[in-house]
């Protein structure tokens, strides 16, 4: 076992999150704009490439992988990367491999994944109404991502339902998809809207401060702080009258930096050490200029060396652009 990750402010690496691919069969409003260019396929590391890296960073400490996209699961051949990458479940190296997804595709893979050794996945859905769920998301069908998640649970998975908050849109239904994800055994996760990558639709416009949601939820339920962690950024409380957990991911109303363990490689190879900055390190060079993982270790090395402290969003009238031009889909959320 070779040493931990560790970057200048003492937080260990344990997490890494993989973007498999740029593209989604989705086009969320608040995600992508609708005539994305995606990256020509050459540029994309192969699944052996990915495992390579991946497999260093399980090296060096890593624990927890998941798998995202764009979406993940249209990425072709991709469940050999969740059979090759099983291999460090099995030896006790890595304590979880899991994949967020919008679910088109979970019908058909869910049980492969279980057999993989997933146990939980998340899916990001954020209204249970069609025809608001073909606005939000352009081009999804609700009636498929249902299908793929009670074949999610059927396969035994632990599914949590992660939804974006957004003012208008379905800040009115926050109640209903809690009561739904709970009668089903599912958490719910609730996330603002982060201003990353230039869209259509203004940010200011969307954005719900979970501060508003929380209290609004306590009119109605009782909620208790839970600590309950899946070691990202998520703060829990389980409500007394369903039982079920509701996690808030704050990034804009509340930082949570102090205790990031996480990076992103992207689906070209490069590694960002923070979802909120710019600065990133290429991984793709040095695998594909030696054999030996020499150089990648080096590489490794030196991007942690430089991770930031933490992001600063910003959505106001006077940023009224993205605070980082890529889009969430580039480094999978
Ligand atoms: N396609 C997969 C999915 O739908 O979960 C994985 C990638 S998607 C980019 C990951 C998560 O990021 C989704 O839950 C999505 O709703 C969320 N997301 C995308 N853009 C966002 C933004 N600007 N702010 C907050 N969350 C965003």
């Amino acid at each position: 076992m070779r040493a931990p990750l560790t970057d200048p402010f003492g937080r260990d690496i344990s997490y890494l999150r993989i973007s498999v691919t740029d593209r989604c069969d989705f086009r969320c409003v608040y995600c992508m704009s609708e005539d994305m260019a995606f990256l020509p396929k050459r540029d994309l590391l192969t699944l052996e490439e990915i495992d390579r890296v991946a497999t260093a960073f399980v090296s060096r400490g890593t624990r927890k992988l998941r798998i995202t996209g764009g979406e993940p699961l249209v990425r072709r051949d991709i469940m050999n990367l969740f059979r090759s990458l099983s291999r460090h479940l099995a030896s006790g190296a890595l304590d979880e491999l899991t994949v967020t997804t919008n679910g088109s595709q979970l019908a058909r893979y869910a049980q492969e994944l279980a057999d993989c050794g997933v146990r939980r996945v998340n899916v990001s859905m954020d209204t249970l109404d069609p025809e608001k769920f073909r606005k939000i998301t352009r081009w999804g069908d609700l009636s498929k991502v249902l299908a793929g998640i009670e074949a999610a649970r059927k396969a035994g998975l632990r599914v949590k339902i992660n939804a974006v908050a957004l003012k208008g849109v379905n800040e009115d239904e926050i109640e209903g998809l809690m009561q739904w994800a709970h009668g089903l055994g599912m958490d719910l996760t609730l996330i603002e809207v982060m201003p990353l990558g230039e869209i259509e639709p203004a940010r200011l416009d969307q954005f719900l401060p979970l501060s508003m949601v929380r209290a609004n939820l306590m009119d109605r339920y009782t909620l208790d702080e839970d600590p309950y962690r899946t070691g990202g950024p998520a703060r829990y409380v389980r409500v007394r009258e369903t039982g079920g957990l509701v996690g808030f991911i704050t990034p804009m109303t509340h930082n949570f930096c102090e205790s990031c363990n996480r990076v992103r490689l992207t689906c070209t190879g490069t590694l960002y050490m923070c979802l909120g900055q710019e600065d990133a390190a290429d991984l793709r060079s040095p695998i594909r200029a030696s054999s030996d993982d020499a150089l990648l270790y080096r590489a490794m090395e030196e991007a942690i060396s430089r991770k930031p402290k933490g992001h600063d969003f910003v959505i106001d009238r006077r940023q009224p652009r993205a605070a980082v031009g890529r889009h969430m889909s580039v480094t999978g959320g």
